[in-house]
């Protein structure tokens, strides 16, 4: 009743909200009152593009192109994958490795994000391991009329942007939203969530955050939100497969020198399930979340706090631990 009351008053090319799958992923865009097929239409074109530039597994994306250059020379590359590849160093360095772009190699080596994921013997693990640095991703910044590049120091060295690039695209649509005017929405790519504008009627946005434990559409909470924010969530239970042993991997691979809990090219083991992360920008959540699990929860607390985002752990005992601003707009469900 109050949902038709409030179509009513839309334009009559208002469509509804939209989904499609980009990128692997289920890419979902409420545009309320906006809705045009237009809108709708650019968006997820302009989904598809970034897609062409930052996807690992296309062959004809930009980023493969740097992938089978390797050792051999540096790529010419657009504006986008330059902004993606130099936030995405920055996190690296603040987060001492736990982040790492170059994690390709082992990410192929357990073949997480396909339909056939294998549990790699150690000696492997091992192996990759030593492709594994940023720090050799070389990135030259655009200048005098010359385009940005990139190169990749060795061969068989490999960039993953799948801890990054979904957060970039949803604030790559935002922009498009601030240029058409559009006063309120929600893109959801996937987990990765920007809440647009302000509420119709006002009041803050209501964002769920899954519980890990159960199926989807379970909530572990209710995050407040006001408008112009992002929510993002790296868990254990997006990703992850049955070894022959019986024992379940998840698609967050450890890569800190020191783990206490975690063994470095291993799903990260630290006893937590989730962690969800609020921030202004979606590409800086996107990071934070996975390089916070990665970390665990003080270390991954301090660099959350220190960086100015907020952040919510759920562990594997159900207990929720954050930041004190995301503790204060959360409401559990009752089952945490
Ligand atoms: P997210 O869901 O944003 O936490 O990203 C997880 C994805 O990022 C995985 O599916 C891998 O493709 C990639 N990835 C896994 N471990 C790492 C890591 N330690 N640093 C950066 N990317 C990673
Ligand atoms: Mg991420």
């Amino acid at each position: 009743m109050i949902f038709g009351l409030a179509a009513c008053s839309w334009p009559d090319r208002t469509i509804g909200a939209q989904s499609e799958i980009v990128m692997d992923t289920v890419c979902h865009i409420d545009l309320f009152e906006s809705g045009t097929a237009e809108l709708y239409r650019d968006l997820f074109t302009r989904l598809r593009e970034l897609e062409h530039v930052l996807s690992a597994y296309r062959e004809d994306s930009e980023l493969a192109k740097l992938n089978r250059n390797a050792g051999l020379e540096a790529v010419e590359i657009s504006m986008e994958l330059y902004a993606v590849l130099e936030r995405a160093l920055y996190f690296a360095e603040i987060s001492g490795g736990a982040f790492d772009p170059t994690v390709g190699p082992l990410v192929k080596l357990w073949d997480i994000n396909s339909s056939h994921p294998r549990v790699p013997l150690d000696n492997e693990i091992q192996a990759i391991l030593a492709l594994v640095n940023w720090q050799d991703l070389e990135l030259t910044a655009p200048r005098d009329g010359y385009a940005a590049r990139a190169f990749l120091k060795r061969q068989g060295m490999a960039v993953d942007l799948g801890a990054i690039a979904k957060g970039f695209a949803a604030d790559q649509l935002v922009k498009i939203l601030e240029e058409q005017g559009v006063p309120r929405a929600i893109i959801n790519l996937g987990g990765d969530i920007y809440v647009w504008g302000e509420r119709a009627g006002g009041g803050p946005w209501r964002i769920a955050v899954q519980d890990p434990l159960a199926e989807q559409g379970i909530f572990a909470g209710i995050l407040y939100l006001g408008g112009d924010i992002s929510v993002v969530c790296s868990g254990v239970y997006e990703r992850y497969f049955t070894g022959a042993d019986g024992k379940s991997y998840h698609h967050i691979l450890g890569l800190m020198e020191n783990g206490i809990d975690s063994r470095r090219g291993y799903p990260v083991e630290n006893h937590l399930l989730s962690v969800t992360v609020i921030a202004a920008s979606a590409m800086d959540a996107d990071a934070l979340s996975t390089a916070c699990f990665v970390l665990g929860y003080e270390k991954g607390l301090e660099l959350a706090m220190a960086f100015g985002a907020e952040i919510l752990f759920i562990f594997e005992d159900k207990a929720i631990r954050g930041s004190p601003g995301a503790l204060d707009v959360f409401s559990p469900s009752g089952v945490y």
